[in-house]
């Protein structure tokens, strides 16, 4: 259900009429150049298309304000070849509305030290034009990145998949439709938020439905399509004994795949991108969909407990920009603490409900009593976790303002079975280390919700916080707690 190649990323030369029409042939034609060999390249996921060289205040104002009405358009890579006075860029840059990525880079990647005259100075000024460039971008106070080096190099093609992922991240909540069944978990005060702002600052609206709702298309679903569905599990999964065919939980099995299949023709059917529930509010539902919020997360779709809208799309958000790449993006909460000074580390996990694209190996299905909610018990999908580099990541209101924080890890493979705790689980050791992460997260504000990424960096969060205008604060091998509290500050008043 994500698509990244239909997306385009306009590649848009600055330059002026001062040159001549020979220099201008030949910035086009290294333009040219440059767009086809980004466009080729098989990091970068989206499309990335040339656009005539921009020379006049007009010719920019028009391009950019195509750029904004372009559906497939998700941002534009700014270069100056020549030297392209800013003041042209102004009327242009103030309507821009898509996120922005600023190459300062030449076309030539070495002075050619024995033929260098005045002619190639005439056309090659990046050094200086992208200068003038990047003044009127700051003097504007508009967010971009700016991404420093050779065309060619491998790291300027790594910085630039990394933003096209997140202007797809980004474009993809443009109008997205969240769905909440109920309310957000009773009293419970860091999974709600301000979701008017929410939709101003990102462009995504969460409205509620009741549960009734779901239910009545939950029991609109055919036993046929059901018993397809159940052949599915039977291939995907370890299925435990009971829910086998003739076991004496089987139709609880059903009744499972029931309820996914509800959930995926209500979001289907209303254009949703991700969902979120609650188990204080599951009238007319047999059980807490387990399995069915696992699999359709798995699927693409943005989820979160206790009524979490933020976390469920911001799942959905990072499921964007992780789209194809090796490893999964999961709705996760800190579960519990192990504080053996040896071996300390944190057990995350989550009642059911954990994305089954972060499974090592092939899962189990099975079926246990839940303890809260007062439900049948729940059909769910159990399985480890691989060990590896993830990060954390919390999405949070703090009245005033939105702050993205995150907290880089490291998961360890799981050494002991967990014969008690039938749930999918991992297990990390945040960075620095647990003091200090721990109290730094708390000093932050930060959720028990995250996102779990094991394939987005801490680069796809601050492109991320950028385009989104909103607070970082990381989380990383770095911090010391004398210099977070103080950042905290600092950020207080900038916000203020
Ligand atoms: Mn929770």
């Amino acid at each position: 259900m994500i698509d990244l190649k239909k997306l385009e990323v306009w590649f848009i030369t600055g330059s002026q009429h001062l040159y001549g029409p020979e220099t201008l042939a030949k910035v086009a034609e290294h333009s040219q150049e440059i767009t086809e060999y980004f466009d080729g390249s098989d990091k970068i996921p989206v499309k990335v298309v040339y656009k005539p060289v921009v020379k006049t205040p007009e010719e920019i104002y028009e391009t950019i304000a195509a750029a904004n009405q372009d559906k497939n358009c998700i941002g534009i890579i700014t270069w100056m070849h020549t030297f392209s006075p800013s003041k042209m860029w102004i009327r242009g840059l103030n309507i821009l509305q898509k996120p922005m990525l600023h190459l300062h880079s030449q076309f030539n990647r070495d002075i050619p030290w024995d033929s260098i005259d005045m002619d190639f100075m005439n056309l090659n000024q990046s050094a200086h034009g992208d200068r003038e460039f990047g003044f009127m971008v700051s003097r504007m106070r508009k967010n971009r990145k700016v991404v420093v080096g050779f065309w060619q190099d491998e790291k300027v093609i790594n910085d630039i998949d990394i933003w096209c992922r997140v202007a797809a991240g980004w474009n993809d909540w443009q109008g997205a439709k969240f769905v909440r069944f109920g309310d957000n978990m009773r009293y419970v005060a860091v999974t709600d938020g301000d979701k008017v702002e929410a939709e101003l600052k990102f462009g995504f609206s969460v409205n509620t439905h009741a549960v009734g709702d779901l239910v009545a298309v939950i029991d609109s679903i055919g036993e046929s399509q059901i018993n397809v569905l159940i052949k599915g599990y039977e291939q995907a999964y370890h299925l435990a004994d009971s829910l086998k065919e003739d076991g004496q939980n089987r139709k609880s099995l059903f009744e499972a795949a029931k309820i996914e299949l509800g959930i995926k023709k209500f979001l289907e059917d209303g254009g949703y991108k991700g969902f979120t529930d609650t188990f204080e509010d599951l009238h007319g539902m047999v059980q807490l969909p387990g399995i069915a919020a696992q699999r359709l997360m798995e699927q693409g779709y943005g989820f979160a407990g206790e009524g979490d809208w933020k976390t469920a799309a911001l799942v959905r958000a990072c499921k964007v920009m992780g789209a194809g790449l090796k490893g999964g993006n999961a709705f996760m909460e800190d579960y519990t603490y192990h504080f053996d000074p040896e071996d300390q580390m944190v057990l995350g996990s989550h009642m059911l409900e954990i994305d089954s694209s972060l499974a090592d190996g092939k899962a189990n299905c099975e079926i246990h009593p839940l303890g809260i909610g007062g439900k049948a018990d729940p059909v769910r999908l159990v399985f480890n976790v691989a060990g590896g580099n993830a990060v954390n990541a919390s999405l949070i209101d703090m009245g005033n303002r939105f702050r993205l924080l995150l907290n880089e890890v490291k998961a360890v493979e799981p050494k002991n079975d967990l014969p008690k705790l039938p749930v999918a689980r991992v297990l990390w050791k945040p960075l620095p280390d647990m003091k200090t992460a721990l109290a730094a997260w708390i000093y932050a504000g930060g959720a028990h919700h995250t996102v779990y990424s094991q394939n987005l960096t801490t680069d796809y969060f601050r492109d991320f916080a950028k385009i989104a205008d909103i607070e970082l604060v990381i989380i990383n091998g770095k911090t010391s707690l004398d210099t977070f509290e103080k950042e905290l500050q600092w950020s207080e008043i900038y916000y203020r």
